[in-house]
């Protein structure tokens, strides 16, 4: 397996601006990375404040940066990373259904969603999981509950009801396609994770349901819920001026680290956590 030397979390401007100096410095790269439509600047019609791009829409300015650096050598992974994990000689990042290693981290996740169910962020590790695939064996044989709110929770939780577990799965809208016509569907709005100590119920627009397990997959992770002992600061990364957190070896840039949230900082981020990274690699060898 290809150990990188770094994997970028993130492909909005922070990451790809961190690819592209990681390249510059001959590292390798791998971005993880979903579809940049899928992006929140896509959808602006006019970025006004991007020096050297006046007036270009966002999907010009994302398609523009992520071409630079494709070019320059970055290898996209298609994926949302499911979690992160320190393995002491190095990082292990699951994304989608692939295992990627590497010597380095940056975390480039945007504004991920801060606002968890009630219930959610007690339970974490103690029944409510964000990731599938890395907890679904603790599961076979009970029932658990699927808060699908990612394009590829009906596959987590198809994988869920393979291997034995009985799985009620909640969405927003219609039951998804992709859904194996063998689980249980649901719509529901609210929610609320009870039990004493671990998950016992999972109350869903006020109706009960008796669940061991509570999959909560959002189509972006809190960072906490990515990489485990993470510090945060008022919700967002804690990096000091080298774009470092806590943990040795893992870096953060744009706007999960804080505010101004604008693309010119975001990409100012991307360029320090990649030469942090570079340094920390560096002083490795
Ligand atoms: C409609 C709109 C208009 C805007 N207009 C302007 C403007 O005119 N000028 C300006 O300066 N700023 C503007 N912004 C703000 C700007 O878009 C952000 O500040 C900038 O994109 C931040 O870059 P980033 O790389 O930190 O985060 P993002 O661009 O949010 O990129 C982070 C990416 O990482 C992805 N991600 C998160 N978690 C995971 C995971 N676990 N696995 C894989 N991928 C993950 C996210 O889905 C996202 O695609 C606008 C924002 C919006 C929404």
């Amino acid at each position: 397996m290809t150990t990188y030397d770094c994997i970028v979390i993130g492909g909005g401007p922070a990451g790809l601006s961190a690819a592209l100096t990681l390249r510059a410095r001959n590292l390798s790269v791998a971005v993880v990375a979903n579809d940049p439509k899928e992006n929140p600047l896509w959808k602006s019609e006019r970025v006004a404040n991007y020096p050297g791009m006046e007036n270009a829409t966002g999907a010009q300015i994302l398609t523009a940066m992520r071409a630079q650096a494709e070019a320059c050598g970055a290898e996209f992974v298609p994926a949302r990373a499911l979690s992160a994990m320190d393995m002491g000689e190095g990082f292990s990042v699951l994304a989608g259904s692939d295992v990627l290693m590497a010597r380095s981290l940056i975390l480039a996740l945007g504004v991920a969603a801060r606002v968890t169910f009630p219930g959610e962020a007690e339970h974490l590790g103690a029944g409510v999981s964000y990731c599938a695939t890395c907890d679904g064996m603790l599961y076979r044989g009970k029932t658990v509950a699927v808060i699908g709110q990612a394009h590829d929770a009906p596959e987590e939780a198809n994988a869920l009801f393979d291997i034995g577990c009985d799985v009620i799965y909640f969405g927003l809208g219609g039951r998804p396609q992709a859904l194996n016509p063998a689980i249980k569907f649901h719509t529901a709005k609210k929610y609320q994770v009870t039990g004493a100590g671990a998950v016992e119920t999972l109350l869903a627009d006020g109706q009960s349901y008796s669940v061991s397990g509570v999959f909560v997959l959002r189509e972006t992770l809190s960072p906490a819920g990515l990489l485990p002992g993470l510090a945060l600061e008022n919700g967002f990364i804690q990096v000091d001026r080298a774009m470092a957190t806590n943990l040795p070896g893992v870096f953060a840039a744009g706007d999960c680290t804080g505010r101004p949230l604008q693309i010119a900082k975001a990409v100012g981020d991307g360029n320090v956590a990649a030469l942090s990274a570079a340094e920390f690699l560096a002083r490795k060898k």
